[in-house]
């Protein structure tokens, strides 16, 4: 690991930080205490994750809100197709909008099974996100963001057809899309380039997750068609009950891997946080992020 100065000048850095609505009032006080280490780096936005089930729904919504009402940070509500008609996901947009929310994250979402079953949509609903993006461009000036696959997402046939997916959720206004986390670099190069050929313009934002815990990111890893290079499990092997040295190797693996994309030019970064803050914080610190606050005080 090389951490060495970047060519980028790192003013010009912007990241996003992914929450998930918590399901605990435990889990409330440390999505709650990380947004707070989090929020001084003056996030572009932060995004709240939308599950299928109307509880995880209502939290998704009250999550957002108290951003809007307690914060200055600007979020960014998920959204699926699943399991809704138009009219009952037409109703959350315009709840999102007179809540003063005026950024989405559009998905098509997952099956109501779980991921590895087949997605049925819904006969009443969108039938796919592009569908959606026009949707919530149809309600409100919002800003729209969406999904990209640079390992293809499962269920596409070829990485092409994925690419024309995505080419249609921007047709349909989609502003800028955030990736799907990956290890290996060369497939976020790899997938721009197709993707500039295919003359889609958009930011594609890298989706970048500390490594908190090996297991269950293998095993996400393997649902969502990400792959797991053989170097980062060589890096992990041996350390499922050491827990402080696998933080210790998370935040170089992921310092590494961000090192590189400044390098090669990359000037924005969306991280899943699993609403912890201390890895994401630590990597923002070493692409140059400091408390604005202080900055704007001094
Ligand atoms: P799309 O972009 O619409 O489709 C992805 C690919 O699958 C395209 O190539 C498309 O053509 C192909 N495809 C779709 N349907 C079919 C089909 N029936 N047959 C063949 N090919 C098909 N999920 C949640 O539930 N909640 C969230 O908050 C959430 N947030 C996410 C945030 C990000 C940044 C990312 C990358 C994913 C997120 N997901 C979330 C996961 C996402 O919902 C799933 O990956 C879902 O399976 C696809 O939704 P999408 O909008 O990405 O799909």
């Amino acid at each position: 690991l090389t951490l060495r100065p970047s060519r980028q000048d790192t003013c010009s850095i912007r990241v996003s930080f992914e929450f998930f609505p918590p399901k605990t009032p435990e889990m409330e006080t440390t999505l709650w205490s990380s947004i707070e280490r989090l929020a001084p780096l003056d996030p572009q936005f932060v995004s709240v994750t939308y599950g299928a089930g109307g509880s995880t729904r209502e939290r998704t919504h009250a999550t957002v809100s108290r951003l809007v009402r307690e914060t200055n940070l600007r979020p960014a509500a998920h959204l699926t197709c699943v399991a809704a008609t138009k009219e009952e996901v037409n109703d959350v947009i315009r709840s999102y909008w007179d809540a003063g929310v005026r950024h989405v994250v559009a998905l098509r979402g997952d099956p109501v099974g779980g991921l590895g079953t087949a997605y049925v949509p819904h006969p009443g609903g969108y039938q796919q996100a592009c569908d959606l993006v026009a949707a919530i461009k149809g309600v409100g000036d919002f800003e729209v963001s969406v999904s990209a696959y640079p390992e293809k997402h499962p269920e596409a046939a070829s990485l092409d057809a994925d690419i024309d997916a995505l080419k249609a959720k921007v047709d349909c206004g989609a502003d800028r899309a955030i990736t799907q986390f990956f290890f290996d670099n060369d497939h976020y190069f790899r997938y721009l380039d197709r993707v500039r050929a295919k003359g889609i313009n958009i930011s594609i934002v890298p989706g970048i997750v500390p490594v908190q815990n090996f297991k269950q990111t293998s095993n996400f890893a393997a649902k969502t068609g990400a792959s797991i290079p053989a170097w980062l499990a060589a890096r992990f092997d041996g350390l499922d009950n050491d827990v402080d040295t696998r933080k210790l190797i998370a935040a170089a693996v992921a310092a590494e891997q961000v090192i590189d994309l400044v390098d090669h030019g990359v000037n924005e970064f969306h991280f899943y946080t699993m609403n912890r803050a201390d890895l994401v914080y630590a990597i923002c610190h070493l692409l140059g992020l400091r408390d604005h606050t202080v900055k704007a005080a001094a």
